[in-house]
Formats: C-alpha cells, structure tokens, sequence
C-alpha cells in the first residue's frame, strides 16, 4: 500500500474542496458571524502566509489564548498545515502556570483574544521566546498595549495570501499540537499530538459506535478548544464537513439553549457542570431542544439522574465518554451493546453512566495489586492505556517515566470493568478514599447525592481520621436549604450503601470550587477540611 501521509493539511482541504458551502457558526463578542469552509479555508491559508513572513518556521510552537470561535478554528488549521505546532493554551491558568507553559513550550508567537489581553500584558516581560503577538478581534487595527510587536488578526489577514501552498514536506509524525495538562498539583505537564495521532483519533470520532459525527451534523463543542482540542471535535467535523457552532466567549446556560435552538445543534458536547447549568436554564423557560441527537458529556463523571433528566424530561439522548489530555482524549464511550436494548430501563441507565467499552484501535488492561483484576465489575484495578493517538510521554519532563512505563500509559484512574468490558470510574488514584482498610469510592456518593432532586452539585472527599485512617466528607450545594435536608440527604444516601460508607458530614456550601476546565476541585476541599478530625471533640468545623 501506498506510503501516504496522515495530515491535518489534508483534512482542511478535504472541506475545502468537498463542502465549501457548508456554514461556520461563531459567536464573537460582538456579534454572530457566519462563515463557510471555502471563506475558512481561505483565511487558513492567509493567516498560515502571514505567520510564515512574520518568521515562524517549521516545528516552532504558536500559542492560541482563545474562547471557541472561528478565528481560533482557523489556527488550527493554518499552523500545523505549515508545520509548526499549535499550543492551545489554558485562559484559566494562574500567571504562574502561564508564564510556565510559554516559556516551556517556547512559544514563538501568541495569538489572543482582545478580551484575554490582560493576562499577557501583566506578564509580557517574563515571556523571552515570544517574538511577536497578534490580537483575535473583530477589528483591522491593534488596541494601544504593552505588547510588542502587536498586529491585529485581521488587519494581517488582510495582506496574506488567499492560495498560499501548504509545506509538502509534512511527515506524519511531525507534531501538530501541543496542550498542557490542567494540574492541580505540580506544574502542568506537554502532551504533544502528531499529524498522525489528530488524523486516526478523528476518523474514530466519526465512527457510528463512537460519536458518530457526519456531514450530516451541526456540532457545538462547548468544551473549550484549550482542553484537549476541545475533544478532537475541531478538526473531526471540519475534515467530515459538518456545519460548526461555536459559543464564544462568556457564554450562559441560556445562550446555549438559543445556540442549540436557533442553529438546530445536533450534537454538543462539555463536562457535566455545563449540563448541570443546562438542566437548570431549561427548568426556568422552555427551549425546542428536538434536533439534538446526542450529548456528549466527558472530563468527570457524569451523574446518572441527569443522565435520566436529560433523555426522559427532554428527550434528548446522552451519551458519557472517557478520556484525558495524554489520549487526544477519546477512551471510551458508553453505548449499549445490541444485546443489551432489551434490558430494563434502569439496567440500561446502569450500563451507560459507566464510562463504557475502549474505541477500536486502542488497548486497554486494568491492573490491582495482583495483576489484571477479574472482569467481574467489582475489583478495582488502575486502567491502562495504549494505541496510536495514546502518548508515550511528557514533552521534554522528568515526570514522564511515573506514567509512562513498559509501552502502557498509567492513567492514574482506578477502575473496574465488567464481563461486557464496560469500564467504571471509581476514582481518580488520589481521591479515592481508604476508611478502616476497605475501598470508598467518591465518585458513587456523588452521583447518588446529585440524585436527589434538591441537590445541584456534590462532591465527597476523603479527610485524615485517627481511627478509620480516613472518612468521606461530603459537600453539597442544594437548591434551597430547609433545615431538615441534611436528615433527608442522609436518609437516602443510607438506603443505598452500607453504613460505613456514609459521610459522618454535611457540610452545605454556595459552590463547589472548580478547575479551569470546570471540574470538581475537591484538592482545595481537601486542604481545608483536612484537619477536620484534629480539631478538639466537640469544636469541629461546622460549615453548613
Ligand atoms: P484532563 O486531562 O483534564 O482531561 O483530565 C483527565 C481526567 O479526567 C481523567 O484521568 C479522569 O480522571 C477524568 N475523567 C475524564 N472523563 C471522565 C469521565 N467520563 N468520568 C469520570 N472521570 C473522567
């Protein structure tokens, strides 16, 4: 067979040449644009010729400090087409961890949003690698800034070449991405994606057993394009040719609702907390929501009762995948086997809040203490990781050879897996919690918390104790707070695990603190509380 090269070039000119009318959807601070592929495919190759005048060669790292909107889908494209590496960088990052990935990365140039300005201004000074900025705004002039050079986007867009030639020269093993993991511990740690690892985990996107995007789709990633390339979807619906919409900047629960509306979405796809957002906005007014087909909820667990709000109030189906920055991200995705249509309803739900089967071209094994745990869906055991858009390691870390060992990726996330080959997320390693020598796994108390209809978030973390070594602690944020809830939530947890499974604790809070990609921050819980069984008897810390 032929020797032919896997590019992210080929896959914008496959839009280009098979759907040039086919419409971006971008939300912008200002307004709605409306886009086709043939206007992008355009724009991709001038900004690609603007980059290539402005020195950026071959294997250099661009950064991208950008919401989700169509100028950022054109760096995308234009800067792996010409060979350099897209470094999409996390707009929700400390100033330290900022001025970290840049210098480590050693980003040459840094495209960012008009309104993200600030954060780079305050820190421009510390940046020695960046030659140049280039502001993504609506208009044709730079704003007055500290940033040297600054050109704006499309003022240079203006002066590039609408037929620029992409570089022959790509081997598919180049790299094309980069993306910082979103630490909560430690600095962020470089995955870097190839040609070859983009193009495979696409074409798996694409596949009707995965997520299934076609041509026929109008797909809205609210999942920011800073996480993980906004799970693949970027550059797996340009290259399938769907429509695109992309929600901007600042976007509410009730903007999505009209995105998903008035643009007739069909499949969306973010964390759990934008759905949980989602439930509420659609509790409040009335949307039509019936064109979406699926949504695709992955980053943390999805909890079952929204899983069932979502396909039983409002009839749209949703479908809980698996993944992390270090797998491009797609793991698995949680759909029923054929066999498996004529189980109940609630079987059925069962099996699909588990985070599901592996996609096909990769491996996955799941090992305890003992070796490869039984595929009973009880033992627990690490997931293991491997296939071709999997990373074989950190970008230039020493911290690689913790998860990278003997060709597996190790996850980190404790697991177990069924006779269907089903995983389940127990636990991440760290939050998992040991009280009196058994297993807990927080992951169960909050879904079963974010169950009840009062509750809008939970989260459940293990604190040190002197005599259980450790005890959950829950944390909840409820709709209202009658005084005997804290009775009720108990009650019903207690019908659902054994008793020493039970929180010894309550506490109510306004808000669940949360990571930059909109997870659970249960560390900053942890931290906290973490003395919350030193404390004198009798003088706890009584938060609710
Ligand atoms: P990130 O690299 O930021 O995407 O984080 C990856 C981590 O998020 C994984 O290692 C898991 O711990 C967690 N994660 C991702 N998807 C899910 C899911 N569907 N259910 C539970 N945890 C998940």
């Amino acid at each position: 067979m032929m020797d032919y090269q896997l590019t992210v070039q080929s896959m914008l000119e496959r839009a280009e040449k098979y759907f040039p009318k086919k419409m971006v959807v971008s939300r912008t601070l200002s307004n709605v644009e409306r886009i086709s592929y043939r206007q992008i495919a355009q724009r991709v190759r001038r900004l690609a010729s603007v980059l290539e005048k402005l020195g950026v060669q071959a294997g250099d790292r661009v950064g991208t400090l950008a919401w989700n909107h169509h100028r950022h889908l054109e760096a995308y494209f234009a800067i792996p087409s010409m060979g350099a590496v897209l470094h999409t960088i996390n707009i929700r990052l400390s100033a330290e961890h900022l001025i970290y990935i840049i210098n480590h990365a050693e980003d040459r140039v840094l495209l960012i949003d008009e309104d993200l300005l600030p954060m780079i201004e305050k820190i421009h000074d510390q940046l020695p690698t960046v030659k140049a900025y280039i502001v993504m705004g609506d208009r044709e002039e730079a704003p007055a800034s500290v940033l040297s050079p600054l050109y704006s986007y499309e003022g240079l867009l203006k002066e590039g070449d609408p037929a620029y030639s992409f570089t022959q020269k790509l081997d598919e093993k180049d790299p094309a991405g980069l993306c910082y993991t979103s630490a909560t511990t430690g600095k962020p740690k470089g995955v870097v994606y190839t040609h070859r690892s983009i193009f495979l985990h696409s074409m798996v996107l694409g596949l009707k057993d995965s997520m299934a995007i076609s041509e026929e789709d109008t797909v809205m990633y609210v999942v920011p394009m800073f996480h993980v390339n906004a799970w693949g979807m970027p550059f797996a619906s340009t290259w399938l040719g769907s429509s695109q919409v992309l929600p901007g900047p600042k976007f509410t629960p009730k903007i999505l609702a009209e995105l998903i509306q008035n643009e007739q979405v069909t499949i969306t796809a973010g964390v759990p907390t934008i759905w949980l957002g989602l439930l509420q906005e659609l509790e409040k007014e009335s949307y039509d929501l019936s064109s979406l087909r699926s949504i695709v909820c992955g980053g943390s667990a999805a909890p079952p009762e929204m899983i069932r709000t979502f396909e039983q109030k409002y009839k749209v189906p949703f479908c809980h995948a698996y993944g992390m920055t270090e797998t491009s991200p797609l793991v698995t995705i949680s759909r029923l086997k054929s066999d498996q249509q004529n189980l109940s309803d609630e079987e059925k739900l069962a099996i699909r809040a588990k985070q599901g089967m592996v996609v096909p071209g990769l491996e996955i094994r799941v090992v305890g203490e003992k070796g490869d745990v039984k595929w009973d869906g009880q033992e627990m055991g690490e997931l293991l990781v491997r296939g071709p858009w999997i990373a074989d390691q950190y970008d230039r870390d020493e911290r690689s050879k913790q998860s990278f060992k003997d060709g597996w990726l190790y996850t980190g996330d404790i697991v177990t897996i069924d006779q269907e080959g089903f995983i389940k997320i127990v636990d991440r390693t760290k939050d998992l919690i040991k009280s009196g020598g058994e297993w807990i796994s927080s992951v169960d108390l909050e879904n079963a918390f974010m169950a009840h209809p009062e509750v809008l978030e939970a989260a459940v973390v293990a604190v040190p104790h002197p005599k259980w070594q450790e005890r959950p602690l829950a944390f909840v944020v409820s709709k209202k707070q009658t005084s005997d809830l804290k009775e009720e939530l108990r009650r019903f947890i207690s019908q659902q695990f054994p008793k020493w499974w039970i929180p010894d604790e309550i506490i109510f809070l306004k808000e669940i603190p949360k990571t930059s990609v909109g997870k659970f921050l249960k560390r900053a819980l942890r931290e906290k509380y973490s003395d919350y069984y030193g404390q004198a008897k009798g003088n706890r810390v009584d938060a609710s």
